[in-house]
Formats: structure tokens, sequence, C-alpha cells
């Protein structure tokens, strides 16, 4: 978009939060030129025996890579080139690219080319986020291969003297591996999104980046000077004095903001008035526990163990289960740590993992989480055996996703005893008296949550899918979604019973839908008596912050005063005007 002042604002999307301004360095693609010619046939061993050295001395270079990440960042950005060693080690490529050369009569690097690019272009056609990014970890692999073929070695192609804002197509994880992050101001890219590798790093280094731009390579030139803000995920090319100006303010505000919240992130989650309210995190994979708890969470509220599976070809084992349920239970040592169990299906897309049943018409009534695990008890089995594993190396619990009913909860529960005795046969050790949780995100299971609460030690309300339910609003269809309204009285009512229930048969209650990350709308179930809130890691900073500075008797006459509102929007002012009076003092 060009504005009246001759600058230019692209939006993307926000990728890693802050500002910067600078110069871009713009990374052409580099074309890799691949010798191809006919081979005589008679000679094609010689041909895999090269295409097997030079698939050794890749391997080699990325397992180098990987050794001086985990020395000079973490294991868990190292943990990246697991992916690049397992494309190197892929069967199906190698077999594929042997049997490309013998039925073309190709040299074995144009072989291997033509089947990576076709790789290449299936995955990049995948509607799933997490799956098309793993077109980038083909394409670089591919790259470093046909390098190594030519004897040439591929370290460093970017090379920054400067300070500079990278804008590339995309940004490889050896790029983002090889460069001086001293000198990245800033990234830019065409391709990517939150789970895109080079995102993860920035976000671990702080630097600001917005990415998914789709032509900003096109359309910026090396030399050109722009400002990016990651909170917004903005672009402005050739800011004029005036954005400066107010990008220079924005910047100082944010930091005030961010470094005030961040003050009491280490105390007690507690109210002035005394109540303490477990304040946990939502985490999606092992590697975001670190950041969590360094973030002042108490522990893990939700862990969406569907990663493992949508990101893998077939079902992970028990083994690879057990070892992300345990590095994230010795993080958290004896605070709490909630794995809930598969929930694939519905807005966890399905449809490209083979292994999974085909795509239905309506996937959020569909056979989705608890239908399908009891269903498929090999599979859930072998997750309650990982989960029971780590349960001596911490504080673990386990939450079932998308119970409707007592029968399904009772069922699940025969099914970890099962379990249970399968590790006593084995010899294996386990928490005996692991605590077992339901979700109450589905309207029946509110309904009949006496029942329910007898079959389990606590309650943890996913209001994203409970109000989807009860209000009948599809949670991705934006064209609807300003009816999605969280204050709506019959979502507080029915959050109000559940933790009535809850408490009245002696379980404890949490909310770990996002409605209990968003600052406005905290005091408001704190109001109705949550006792733990499990929260994004970014956001709780924010809510710690809101916690400690309200009290618990203010904000019991805020949901008596909402539940005596009848409309969602007058409801949610008085959130809004509570939390301004609260927050207030972080703003200025
Ligand atoms: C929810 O539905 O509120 C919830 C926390 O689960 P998910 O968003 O993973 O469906
Ligand atoms: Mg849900």
């Amino acid at each position: 978009m060009d504005t009246e002042n001759g600058e230019e604002v692209f939006q993307g999307i926000a990728a890693s939060p802050g500002i910067s301004y600078g110069q871009i360095f713009l990374i052409k693609q580099i074309e890799i030129e691949v010798p191809s010619y006919q081979i005589d046939l008679s000679r094609k061993d010689e041909e895999v025996q090269r295409f097997e050295q030079v698939l050794l001395t890749t391997r080699q270079q990325i397992t180098k890579i990987q050794q001086e990440i985990a020395t000079n960042l973490s294991e868990d950005e190292a943990r990246i080139f697991d992916a690049h060693l397992l494309v190197l080690e892929d069967q199906v490529l190698i077999e594929e690219s042997i049997r490309e050369m013998e039925k073309t009569g190709l040299n074995i690097e144009a072989a291997f080319y033509a089947v990576g690019q076709r790789y290449i272009t299936a995955f990049d056609q995948i509607d799933d986020e997490y799956l098309r990014e793993r077109a980038s970890d083909i394409r670089d692999v591919v790259r470093r291969v046909v390098h190594n073929f030519a004897g040439r070695n591929q370290e460093n192609i970017i090379q920054l003297l400067e300070e500079r804002i990278l804008v590339s197509h995309d940004i490889s994880p050896s790029d983002s591996a090889t460069i001086d992050h001293s000198k990245i101001l800033g990234i830019v890219t065409d391709l990517g999104s939150k789970t895109s590798h080079a995102v993860i790093v920035a976000r671990s280094m702080k630097i600001p980046a917005v990415v998914g731009l789709r032509d900003a390579t096109s359309r910026l030139q090396s030399g050109d000077w722009v400002l990016i803000d990651g909170y917004e995920g903005l672009v402005i090319v050739r800011p004029s004095e005036d954005t400066l100006n107010l990008y220079g303010k924005l910047e100082l505000e944010h930091k005030s903001f961010e470094k005030k919240l961040l003050t009491g992130a280490q105390l007690p989650s507690e109210t002035q008035d005394g109540k303490k309210i477990k304040l946990l995190a939502n985490i999606e994979s092992a590697d975001e526990a670190m950041a969590a708890q360094e973030t002042g969470a108490d522990g893990v509220g939700l862990f969406r163990t569907e990663f493992l599976f949508l990101g893998a070809s077939g079902f992970p084992d028990e083994d690879e289960q057990f070892l992300a349920y345990k590095r994230v239970a010795e993080i958290f040592k004896s605070q709490p740590v909630i794995i809930r169990t598969l929930d694939l299906g519905g807005d966890k897309s399905s449809a490209n993992l083979t292994y999974f049943p085909e795509q239905e018409s309506n996937p959020f009534l569909g056979f989705r989480a608890i239908r399908f695990c009891l269903k498929h008890t090999d599979v859930f089995k072998s997750q309650l055996r990982a989960v029971l594993r780590a349960s001596v190396f911490g504080n673990i619990k386990v939450m079932y996703p998308m119970i409707s009913g007592p029968e399904e909860l009772i069922h699940a529960n025969a099914l970890l005893d099962e379990a249970k005795e399968e590790l006593r046969e084995r010899g294996e050790t386990f928490d005996e008296e692991m605590s077992v949780g339901s979700m109450i995100e589905i309207p029946s299971a509110a309904v009949i949550g006496d029942l329910l609460a007898k079959e389990c030690d606590f309650f943890s309300i996913g209001t994203n899918d409970l109000i989807q339910y009860l209000i009948a609003i599809d949670r991705l269809n934006d064209r609807i979604a300003h009816l999605y309204e969280p204050t709506h009285l019959g979502v507080l009512r029915t959050i109000k019973s559940i933790i009535d229930t809850g408490h009245a048969h002696k379980i404890q209650v949490g909310v770990c839908g996002e409605m209990a990350g968003d600052p406005i709308l905290v005091p408001l179930l704190i109001g109705l008596g949550a006792d733990e809130l499990s929260v994004s890691p970014s956001g709780i900073p924010a809510v710690k912050y809101l916690i400690q500075n309200m009290k618990f008797s203010e904000t019991v006459k805020l949901a008596e005063s909402a539940l005596a509102c009848h409309d969602a929007k007058g409801i949610y002012a008085q959130a809004k005007d509570f939390y301004e009076q609260h927050m207030g003092n972080a703003n200025s």
C-alpha cells in the first residue's frame, strides 16, 4: 500500500515482536547449477557409491553445525537439524533417486535433484503450515547435497559486514545457523509462518520478524531503508520522519510496558487480598517448556500433544513420546504438568496425515480426540504408557479432551488402568496416584459435570471449543467471528456452573482456552471462581501483573454484576473498564 508521504506499507504475519529500523540486505536465491548428463548404466554402482559418499559428507557437515549450535546457542535450536538428518536418511528419497537414475539414465545428482524438487513441490502445496515448513528442510538438504557433489562447501553463504535487516524468500535453518546474528536487525521473508525454523530462532534471539509477505523480495532492494513492526506484522519502506517519531515513542512504550510486566514475573500469582491463582502455560512442544518457565509459569496447564503427531509420518512410538513428556516434567520438577491426550481432528488438521482417517465434512463434530482414541486403543494406550512412565520424573497429570459424558471418561480410565497393568508386567515404575482430569469443552459435559466430577480429579474448561459449541459459531470462520463472544451470558453462566459443580465435588477447576490469556477477561474468570488459568507463555507476564494488582473481592463483584447484565457488549465494557483501572499503572 502506498501512502501520501511516499512510504510503502506491506502487511505480513507478525512472527517475532519488536521494532527495528535499518537498511536491507536482500538475499537473492542462489540458483544451483546441477550438472546433468547421460551415464552408461553399467557404471550405475559407481554412481550409487558417489551418492553414498556425498550423503556421508553432508551428514558429517550437518552434525558439525548441530554441535556448534548446541554449544553456541542451545540444544533446542540444534534439534532443528534433526529434521535435516531425517531427510538425508530418508530411504524413500534415496531409493527413488536411484530408480530415477536407472529410468532416465541421468547422473545421480541430476536424478536426486529432480526427485528432491518433486518432494518440495508436493510439500509446498500441503494445506498445513507445519508440514509446508518441511519443504524448507528438504530444500536446504537438497541444496547442501548438490553443493557437495560439486565439491563446494556452502557454509557462510550470507556474510553481513554491517547491521542489516535481512530480506529473503525464505531463510533456511542452515542460513540462520551460520549468519552472525549480532548483525541482524530484523528478518523479512516471502514465505514462512510463526512456526518457521528461522522464526523460532529469531524469537529466541529477540530479533523482530515479519514473514509471509509473499513478494517482498521482488518489491524491495538491497540498501532500501525500512522499518519493521514485529508486533503488528508491518514493513514500512522509506518511513517518513513522522512515522519514525511515532515508532520511536511506541518502542519506548512497549519496552517500558514489558519491563514493568516482568517486575513481578518470578513472584507468586496472588491477588492483593491474598487469593492464589495458579498461572500455568499452554505449550505445544517440549521446546516451549523452558521459555514458559522463564516467563514465570507455575507449571503447564495444557500440553497439546498433537504436535508430536502432526510432525510425524506415522504415530510416534511410546519411547519418542516418553522422552518429550519426561523433558517437560524435568523442567518443571514438582510443579504440575498437565498432558492432554491426543486431540487430532477438528482444527488440528489431520487431512495430511496418511495414517489418520480421511477428511470429514463436519470435522468439529466428527471423529476426533477421545472418540478416535477410544476406538484406536493401541494408539491411546501407547500414549498413556508414555505419560505414565514420564510421571516419575516430575508432577505429571493426564487430561482427556472432548469428553461428552461419563461413559467416555469411564472407558478412558479403564484403558489407563490397562496401560498401568501393562507397565507393571514390564516392571516399569510410574506414579500410581497420577491425577486424571477431564476437559469440559462440550455443552453436555458442562450440564452433567456432577457425574463427571465423580470420575476424575480435576476439570479444565476449554473455552475455545466450549464457546463454539454453545453459541454454534465455527471458531475458524472469520465471517461470523464477531458473534464469537466470550462475554455472552450463556457462556458466563455455563462457566460458573462448571466451576460451582467442580467445587461442590471438591475438585479444582482451571480454564485453558484463549479466554484465560486475555487480560480483559481474566478478572471475570477469577471472579467466577476459576482456581487456575493456563495461557500461552507470552501472555503470562500481563496476566500475572494484573492478578498481582487487583483484589479477588473486586473480581467477585465484577462477576456478579456481569451475571446480572444480559448483553455481551455491556459485560465486555464492564470488564474492559476493570482492566483499564487495574492495568493503568503498567501503561503509565
Ligand atoms: C479449548 O478448546 O479451549 C482448548 C484449550 O483446546 P484446543 O484449543 O486445543 O481445542
Ligand atoms: Mg478444545
